[in-house]
């Protein structure tokens, strides 16, 4: 496959999830780092989203509910560019409903080469990255060349 260069800007636009046993996680994290968070456009699963609105204080636009349809919404939000990055605490204990959705929501993340975070040590090393707040070159598919081949 091909690859391009696209510019991720320096205002990133984040998407967070937490599964249920996670929620709590994420939260927490989130305190901690909200001057960081509070630089960029934050987006969420509809639960998420809602709580860290609610306990952050802080602008969240949350889409569906994960089980609902938000994971994949995310995962459309990917593919068309307009997420730069992915906090996802997903459960490691529990298995959940809407399994496919979320290794969609992981799969397409990778194909499109955004920066992946599913523990609160690799949020850490996210935000505590100088590129966190900096605009950044990414490879992604090349999908003009990438019909032309198919065509
Ligand atoms: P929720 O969805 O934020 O609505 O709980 C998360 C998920 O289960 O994927």
């Amino acid at each position: 496959m091909q690859k391009k260069l696209i510019t991720s800007p320096a205002r990133k636009r984040i998407a967070l999830v937490a599964h249920d046993n996670m929620k709590s996680e994420l939260t927490e994290w989130a305190k901690i780092n909200r001057d960081q968070l509070i630089k960029h456009e934050l987006m969420a699963t509809g639960t998420t989203g809602n709580l860290l609105h609610k306990q952050l204080e802080v602008p969240v636009k949350a889409l569906m509910s994960g089980p609902l349809g938000g994971d994949q919404q995310l995962g459309g939000l990917i593919a068309e560019g307009k997420i730069d990055v992915l906090i996802f605490f997903w459960d490691p204990f529990e298995p959940m409903p809407h399994d496919p959705d979320i290794k969609a929501l992981l799969r397409v993340a990778a194909v499109w080469n955004i920066p992946i975070a599913c523990s609160v040590s690799s949020a850490n090393f996210l935000v505590s990255s100088s590129l966190f707040n900096e605009s950044y070159e990414r490879l992604i598919p090349d999908y003009d060349s990438y019909l032309k081949e198919r065509l």
